[in-house]
């Protein structure tokens, strides 16, 4: 059965270009014409790892001439989800899967709103890549992918695909745990790495906010029934501050190369959530107001 995988961005290339090595058929979903005609003018897609380059001739369309699709990799961004799951959805065929990639939470959602009845499988993925121009990627970081359905303990068969491919993963009926344990540490780590202008490891010389923000997290997580991930949630952020010192955060990135974030489906997802569920998270909430007067001071995008 053919991956389709829409988006040949850092996730999405990383995605296709491993599943087409391991000789499994695929196949990209580009955004338009012009795309397109890009990327058939590049020959295929290039993956860089450990300063080796690949290119792989997988074959492309935009999502009118695609189809029909059996399954489908979302490989999007979180805000960008909705919209392309509405471009594929006439070519979906019936019983189709379709494995979300976003990270945060809230795109997933929409997604099932806008197909109703279909297969959704979510996914929580901490492997890194980064697009260096075109549709060349830079496999820059070894990771886990999660994939599951809430409460369906049944992994399906395909999984063997991605054990050929030699793509990390495991199936967990957690799905929502695993997503929501990545959101709070993203929330007690990213935004503070933009607001501060610094690296991860630099959050060491302000412990006392990254604890009043864990705290926050920790009362979230319990009202929003996630125990699970709240466990240690402290300690686990310290770790990743320690052990990704070097790195500037994705949402760090994003800013200082001016593109959208994925705010919304993060720390604003957590305000919401807070709202919902009447709990108080001032420094969170502060945090929030902060991020959004620092976006709007650069003319990014706020959602
Ligand atoms: P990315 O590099 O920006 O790639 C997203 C791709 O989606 C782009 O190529 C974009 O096309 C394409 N796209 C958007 N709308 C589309 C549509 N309607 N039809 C076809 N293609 C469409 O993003 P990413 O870094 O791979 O991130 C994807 C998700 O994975 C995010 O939620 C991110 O947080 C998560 N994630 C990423 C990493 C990582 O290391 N990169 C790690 C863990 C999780 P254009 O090129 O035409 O804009």
């Amino acid at each position: 059965m053919t991956w389709h995988v829409l988006g040949a961005g850092s996730l999405g290339s990383l995605w296709a270009a491993r599943l087409a090595r391991a000789g499994l058929p695929v196949s990209l979903i580009l955004r338009d014409a012009a795309r397109l005609a890009a990327y058939e003018a590049g020959g295929g897609l290039t993956l860089v790892e450990n300063e080796h380059s690949t290119t792989y001739p997988i074959k492309a369309s935009t999502a009118g001439t695609s189809g029909p699709i059996q399954r489908l990799l979302l490989a999007c961004k979180a805000y960008d989800a909705e919209q392309a799951a509405r471009s594929v959805a006439p070519h979906l065929a019936e019983g189709a899967q379709i494995i979300l990639l976003q990270n945060g939470l809230g795109s997933q959602d929409a997604v099932a709103a806008t197909l109703p009845g279909k297969n959704i499988i979510l996914a929580s993925s901490t492997e890194g890549a980064f697009r260096q121009d075109g549709f060349r990627v830079v496999f820059a970081g070894q990771g886990f992918t999660w994939l599951g359905r809430p409460n369906d303990p049944q992994p399906p068969v395909w999984l063997d695909d991605l054990q050929q491919a030699g793509i990390t993963h495991a199936w967990t009926p957690d799905i929502l745990s695993k997503l929501w344990r990545k959101l709070a540490l993203n929330c007690a780590i990213n935004p503070l790495t933009v607001l501060h202008d610094c690296r991860n490891g630099e959050l060491q010389n302000w412990p006392q906010e990254v604890a009043a923000l864990c705290d926050e997290l920790v009362t979230l997580l319990l009202a929003c029934d996630q125990q699970e991930a709240a466990i240690g949630l402290h300690e686990d952020v310290q770790r990743v501050i320690i052990a990704t010192a070097a790195n500037y955060s994705s949402m760090y990135q994003d800013v200082a190369q001016g593109r959208r974030s994925e705010v919304s489906y993060l720390l604003g997802y957590a305000c919401n959530a807070a709202r919902q569920y009447q709990v108080k998270i001032p420094a969170l909430q502060s945090l929030h107001a902060r991020l959004i007067a620092h976006l709007a001071a650069q003319g990014l995008p706020l959602g």
